[in-house]
């Protein structure tokens, strides 16, 4: 599918939810995939992008930057506190901070360098022991360990379970966040998206339908 054809639908799924035109950012999801891939869609004008991975990121961005400068990049994946720095400089937007080891860091990162990447906090929305990101219940006083370090957060993002209705978990994460006062909702990839943006997301990270099939998984 193109990304005019994947534009079209999130467009139209804004307006039957009776949501503003534009409301909803497209993360087009390049992990793993062809750099020719990549900058195909870049010369279509898309300039936001999602990795997750930060060392595939560094290994690509930097050079797609000096020809596509207005490029943002949003780490998707999960982050070691000893990649924090490193993730810090490189992205825009991190959507998976999930420890209080990682807000440590950030704060420091952010009072040393006066500046600091949009931040989602990640909720374990179907609780999967393998699946990082915080309990439902733990959210409020992990959000109230960010405010305490001065860490603006922007909203939340899940990953639901593969085998479970997402619309569940898209309810679940946007009233944890109503209910935190947050407006950001990372949530929707290519075959749910529409059902995230009905359900209030902000940001839907599609890679599959816009650039095709990944050679391999992460
Ligand atoms: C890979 C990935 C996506 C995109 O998945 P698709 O099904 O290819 O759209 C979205 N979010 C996260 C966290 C991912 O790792």
């Amino acid at each position: 599918m193109s990304l005019s054809e994947i534009s079209a639908r999130i467009a139209k799924a804004e307006a039957k939810a009776g949501r503003a035109a534009g409301s909803v950012e497209l993360i087009a999801v390049s992990k793993v995939q062809p750099d020719a891939r990549v900058e195909a869609v870049l010369k279509e004008g898309h300039r936001l992008f999602g990795e997750n991975r930060v060392q595939e990121a560094a290994g690509k961005w930097p050079t797609f930057r000096e020809s596509f400068p207005d490029t943002k990049v949003h780490l998707i994946g999960p982050l070691q506190t000893n990649k924090a720095r490193q993730a810090f400089e490189l992205f825009d937007a991190i959507h998976t901070l999930d420890r209080p080891k990682l807000i440590t860091a950030f704060a420091r990162l952010a009072q040393e360098t006066g500046k600091c990447p949009e931040l989602f906090v990640q909720i374990n929305t179907g609780e999967e022991p393998q699946k990082a990101g915080l309990r439902p219940k733990d959210a409020e006083s992990f959000l109230a360990e960010c405010a305490r370090n001065d860490l603006p957060i922007s909203g939340l993002m899940c990953i639901p379970p593969v085998d479970e209705e997402p619309s569940l978990h898209f309810a679940l994460l946007a009233k944890i966040a109503a209910r935190n006062g947050l407006s950001g909702l990372s949530m929707g990839m290519s075959g749910d998206f529409e059902s995230a943006i009905a359900l209030g997301a902000t940001h839907v990270r599609v890679g599959s339908a816009i650039f095709g099939a990944r050679a391999y998984e992460l």
